[in-house]
């Protein structure tokens, strides 16, 4: 069985994300969306919500579960046997933060593999910070998460 997990804040989870779970579903039997709690930097939405949205947009990807971790990724990989780490390259500006982390955990544990996906190039500027500006400013972020998502936001912020 070969696993990856795809490790992040996922605050909330955006098509550029699905587009990598995607991508991942596809090379491996098994991806563990885990959603990353140490680094949760005062996010919008909890743990909970994060999960519950994970859960309903990858539904359809019978591959794929979703979970959530604190303490160090090689460790929860390793916890998990799962033996790569899923990462999203979008820019150029990405690659130093990802290349520092990927030497990282590779000297901490050195039978866990980064693998690095790149996103349809329409995704290429998504996050979830910029969805969550736009739409705290009301804008239309249709486009960038699925409908459910843009209610939820929406909801969210303009309660
Ligand atoms: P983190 O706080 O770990 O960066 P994110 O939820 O922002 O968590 O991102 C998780 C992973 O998904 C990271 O590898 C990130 O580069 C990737 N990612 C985020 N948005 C996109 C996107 N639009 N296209 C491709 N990868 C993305």
């Amino acid at each position: 069985m070969r696993r990856a997990i795809y490790p992040g804040s996922f605050d909330p989870v955006t098509n550029g994300h699905l587009d990598i779970v995607a991508r991942a579903s596809r090379l491996f039997d098994e991806i563990v969306v885990a959603i990353a709690q140490n680094v949760q930097k005062e996010g919008l939405f909890s743990r909970d919500e994060r999960i519950a949205m994970l859960e309903t947009a990858t539904m359809s990807f019978e591959n794929v579960r979703v979970t959530c971790f604190d303490g160090l990724l090689v460790d929860y990989a390793h916890e998990i046997e799962a033996t790569a780490v899923i990462r999203g390259l979008r820019a150029i500006s990405d690659f130093e933060f990802e290349f520092q982390m990927a030497l990282m955990n590779r000297k901490l544990n050195d039978s866990v593999e980064t693998i690095f996906l790149m996103p349809k190039e329409e995704y290429t500027y998504l996050s979830s910070r910029i969805v969550k500006e736009i739409a705290r400013l009301g804008g239309d972020v249709d486009a960038f998460v699925p409908d459910f998502i843009a209610t939820t936001l929406h909801r969210k912020l303009h309660a």
